[in-house]
């Protein structure tokens, strides 16, 4: 099963979503191995959710969500928890580079989200780098390994041309695929997946790595036609 993850981070209004979903959806292709999932702010959640549940695709698309709250919930003022998000989505990306770097995550943190998730069957998508990896997978058990994507993303090669982080180029096949061998020497079978600068012109490259199942896409599935491109080719 491939798994191609949209990341639309801080962007969209309602009616950029409603477009989007438009264009997006006039798409049909032969895509029976393939889970499509849409991770929007939060809320656009039931609105994406409708708009999915009311469109008949030939291929499974479920929605995401780009972050959770490390606490099982109560007096915890903005946050939103695993138990709210349980059953509206099937993924949710845990310690994103963006979060660790503005919003002070720490693999502690992390770990405590991704234990959130596990709690109410949300799937996190962790991301890591070449720094973190070892000190953030090695806070779980073989048990919540096996549920867990792991996300490699070097934050340099995060697409982001206005902002400090990215320089917009994504990594080198080799790069990522010497990380994937490296993560699962560790943990052998580890679900991975690749994301930073994912477009339509590179996608290819990406999935063509056996031992990865799949990417995380930014920038690339702000616009339904490239991101379909992308789909095309996983
Ligand atoms: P990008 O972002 O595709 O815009 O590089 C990927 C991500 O940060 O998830």
């Amino acid at each position: 099963m491939r798994l191609v993850v949209a990341n639309w981070k801080a962007n969209k209004n309602r009616s950029q979503v409603n477009q989007w979903w438009e264009t997006f959806s006039q798409h049909q292709f032969d895509a029976s191995d393939i889970q499509v999932i849409i991770c929007p702010a939060f809320v656009h959640l039931n609105l994406l959710s409708e708009l999915i549940d009311k469109t008949k695709l030939s291929f499974p698309v479920t929605v995401g969500v780009q972050d959770l709250s490390p606490f099982p919930g109560g007096a915890y003022t903005g946050e939103v928890t695993g138990m709210m998000l349980a059953g509206m989505v099937t993924h949710a990306i845990v310690g994103h580079s963006e979060r660790r770097q503005w919003f002070g995550e720490t693999p502690q943190r992390v770990a405590m989200k991704v234990r959130e998730a596990l709690e109410n069957n949300i799937i996190p998508i962790v991301s890591v780098d070449k720094d973190n990896y070892r000190q953030q997978l090695t806070q779980f058990d073989d048990q919540s390994l096996a549920k867990i994507v792991v996300m490699y993303e070097p934050p340099e090669a995060i697409s982001q041309p206005t902002g400090p982080i990215g320089r917009g180029k994504a990594a080198e096949i080799s790069d990522v695929e010497g990380m994937v061998k490296k993560i699962q020497q560790i943990f052998p079978e580890q679900s991975i997946v690749y994301g930073g600068s994912v477009k339509g012109d590179n996608a290819a490259n990406f999935f063509s790595i056996s031992e990865a199942c799949g990417v995380v896409v930014g920038s690339a599935s702000l616009n339904a036609n490239e991101f379909i491109r992308i789909i095309e080719q996983a």
